[in-house]
């Protein structure tokens, strides 16, 4: 089986887990939690870091960082997980659905201003698959109309817009660590700003509500977010060797296309002068002439020992929203209803070699024939 994602250890992870059990801290109290937090906000090029224990808590805790008042309205990508939505929801606020472009999967800025009322606070951008969202019109709207930004960078670690980092544009941005991300810390997350009240305030609602003033006294009701001094200790270790990690990744997206190019009704991943592709995972949208859709078009490489997952459901038609009262419009978003039906995307990890790549690709040329 060629699995669809495997992560990759060469760096001084033993090591550092080991420094954590020799030294007894293991709680989020030690060392290499800041460490990992001052290292990670200078490689993204943001002053505070606030690490967390993943990459929803990260959402939940930066949209609560910016402390909007209940029944404000967020303005975000119908196609992206459902962690994006629930933090908008889990602080009283409401998600506003748009839709995404044909070729790079991300958010029209286009179809932005039209969601805007008088109740909207922020737009949160998502940079989907490690591609890059063009940031420069969404930068322009959010000024224009006093928005905030806030950037989910979970899946875009490294990418780069004309030459910027992915998450040094929001007010505030979210990384997620999970097993199958860029780097990793099993499981894991950070909160970057520049802005000192933000990252305080993402501090206390990490830590149950705790403030200077008085151990165990609360002025407001927050989770235990925290992340342990073991899941640092390897994301410090895995961050001394992210050039070589992105590098991986680049290589393989690379070679996915060169293999792929050229066949019809298959869209590939987008390439644009603006954007540096991390290839967090290596998409395909298959053209309905095809004769398949995301689900049969898997079933058949599955056969073939090959793994894939699907596209993101819309965030819009989730079902989960009349189960708990909340009104989203009913609205057709058709781009993202049609790449969460005809798309899907293929092993992509940082293990995957070069073989393995090229099998896929084959096989995926077979099917199609
Ligand atoms: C993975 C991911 C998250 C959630 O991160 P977890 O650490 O799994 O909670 C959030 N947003 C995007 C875009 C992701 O890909």
């Amino acid at each position: 089986m060629i699995p669809v994602n495997e992560p990759l250890f060469i760096s001084d992870e033993k090591k550092y887990l080991a420094e954590c059990i020799n030294s007894g801290w293991i709680s989020s109290e030690g060392p290499f939690v800041k460490e990992f937090e001052n290292k990670f906000s200078s490689y993204i090029g943001k002053k505070y870091g606030v690490a967390v224990s993943s990459g929803t808590a990260a959402l939940e805790v930066a949209v609560g960082a910016l402390n909007f008042a209940p029944g404000d309205e967020i303005i975000l990508p119908s196609f992206t997980i459902i962690s994006c939505a629930s933090a908008v929801v889990a602080n009283g606020l409401v998600p506003v659905f748009v839709d995404c472009k044909e070729d790079t999967w991300n958010i029209d800025p286009e179809k932005i201003e039209e969601k805007i009322t008088k109740k909207t606070k922020a737009i949160m951008v998502v940079h989907i698959y490690g591609y890059p969202c063009n940031m420069e019109p969404i930068l322009k709207i959010a000024k224009k109309r006093k928005l905030k930004i806030i950037e989910d960078v979970a899946e875009a670690i490294g990418a780069e817009y004309y030459g910027k980092k992915c998450g040094s544009f929001g007010d505030i941005s979210c990384f997620s660590f999970y097993a199958n991300k860029i780097i990793s810390t099993g499981e894991g997350g950070m909160v970057l700003a520049n802005d000192k009240k933000y990252a305080e305030r993402a501090e206390l609602l990490r830590n149950i509500g705790f403030i200077e003033k008085r151990r165990f006294l609360h002025e407001e009701l927050a989770r235990n977010y925290r992340m342990t001094n073991m899941q640092a200790a390897i994301g410090t270790a895995q961050l001394k060797n992210i050039e070589k990690l992105i590098k991986i990744k680049r290589e393989n997206g690379k070679k996915y296309t060169e293999n792929l190019e050229g066949i019809s009704g298959l869209r590939l991943p987008a390439e644009k002068e603006y954007a540096k592709n991390v290839y967090w995972m290596y998409g395909i949208v298959l053209d309905k002439k095809t004769g398949f859709n995301a689900e049969s078009f898997a079933e058949k490489l599955l056969e073939k020992r090959i793994e894939t997952r699907p596209f993101f459901y819309p965030l819009h038609l989730q079902p989960v929203w009349k189960k708990i009262n909340i009104k989203i419009k009913k609205e057709k978003l058709a781009v993202t209803e049609n790449i969460s039906r005809q798309g899907l995307y293929l092993p992509s990890g940082l293990a995957l070699k070069k073989e393995q790549i090229e099998a896929v690709c084959d096989a995926i040329k077979f099917i199609l024939k």
